[in-house]
This record gives C-alpha cells, structure tokens and sequence, in this order.
C-alpha cells in the first residue's frame, strides 16, 4: 500500500485558508484532518479533540520536552504543535492527511518530509485582504494592522510552497485545491511501486 499524501495549506489570517480546508473535506471526506494542540483559550463553537487539542503552557512545555512535535510554532502570542504520533499512523496505514498551519510549520514539515504537497492561500488583494477582516468583525484598528503587516511578510514567503491558489471565489479555490490533491495523487513516483506490482505477475 501506498503511504499517504501529506497535504498542508497556509495563508495569511483573512485569505479564507479555514473555509477552503473544510470544503475540501466536504468534497474528499476520505482526508484525515490534522487536529493540532494550542495553548489559546477554545472559542465558543469549539470542541476539544474536533478543532483541538487545547492544552495549558505546562502541559505544551512537557510535550516539546517528549518531542511529541512534528513542527511547533507561536502565532499572535500562542502556542500550536502538531503532534506526529497520528500523523504517522494515518499516512502509514495510506490514509491522506490535511494540515492547516502557519508558513512557519509548513517549513518545518517539507524540511522533515519533502514529499508533503504544500499549498498557499492566497487573497486576491491586499484590498480584499483588509476587508475580509474588517468584515470579521473581530479585529481591533491595532490588531487589523498587526494583521495586516504580518500578511505582507507572510506573502512575501511564497517561494516556499509547492503551490499558490488565488482564493477570490471559495468554490472555484477549492476546486483547484481539490484538482491538485488528485494530480499529486496520480505521480508517477507515487504509483511505481503498484506498477512494479502489476509488472511482476504473469
Ligand atoms: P487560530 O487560533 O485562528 O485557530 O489559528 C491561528 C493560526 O495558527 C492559523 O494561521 C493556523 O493556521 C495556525 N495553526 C493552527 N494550528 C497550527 C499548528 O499545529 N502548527 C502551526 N505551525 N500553525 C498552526
């Protein structure tokens, strides 16, 4: 059996990377989703295990010191980590696993496993960008400018990904991310050892 394909998305907070991942699992829900540990506080339609795992800074520190961790990262002030015992297991058993991560834990991961196919979200505009989180309605004029200033930085690391997507539309962004998970899924590397399989036989 194959191993599975590690899928990750990024993008800046506001280009709709959330609403594109849960869309892409509404079309391929035979994708294992990557549930991450954070040390923030769940927010109100948040499950623990569903979203989540939502540890305190102790128990994150004791799980960095296990080395639990396939990448960690600090985003707006808290604590995230992917812990690598499911991931593996999933891929292992050929499952495909999502990840929706910062550009931070993306490196970290195409670093550890170059075969991840990583996919940035990206806004259509800067413009758009700014309304989109205004529209939110959940950002303060300093935070929408912290935002704002760590996109542009964000943005500007585009050259660390497998794959841009322009997400004007969510369906039409979507599609695309969908069309690329199949694509990668029919490489040529992916598949030689089914070939080589089907070749051996008489
Ligand atoms: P939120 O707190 O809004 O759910 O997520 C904030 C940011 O943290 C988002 O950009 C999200 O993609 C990122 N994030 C969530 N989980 C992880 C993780 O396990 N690792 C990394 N590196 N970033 C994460």
């Amino acid at each position: 059996m194959n191993d599975g394909l590690l899928i990750v998305l990024s993008g800046p907070s506001g280009a709709g990377k959330g609403t594109i991942h849960d869309k892409v699992l509404q079309i391929m829900p035979e994708i294992k989703k990557s549930i991450s540990v954070t040390t923030r506080k769940p927010r109100k339609h948040e499950i623990e295990g569903v979203h989540y795992y939502f540890k305190t800074e102790e128990e994150y520190s004791q799980m960095i010191a296990d080395g639990e961790f396939l990448e960690t990262a600090s985003v707006y002030c808290h604590n995230y980590g992917t812990p690598k015992a499911p991931v593996f297991e999933m891929l292992k058993n050929g499952s495909d696993v999502i990840f929706e991560i910062d550009n931070f834990g993306s490196r970290q991961i195409k670093k550890k496993y170059p075969d991840a196919v990583t996919i940035y979200i990206m806004p259509p505009s800067f413009e758009e960008l700014e309304r989109r989180l205004i529209a939110r309605g959940t950002e303060t004029p300093d935070s929408l400018k912290t935002r704002l200033g760590n996109a542009r930085r964000e943005l500007s690391e585009y050259k660390d990904f497998d794959y841009i997507v322009f997400n004007d539309d969510a369906d039409v962004a979507t599609e695309q991310v969908v069309a690329i998970i199949r694509a990668e899924k029919c490489r040529m590397y992916r598949n030689e050892q089914t070939v080589k399989g089907m070749l051996k036989r008489k």
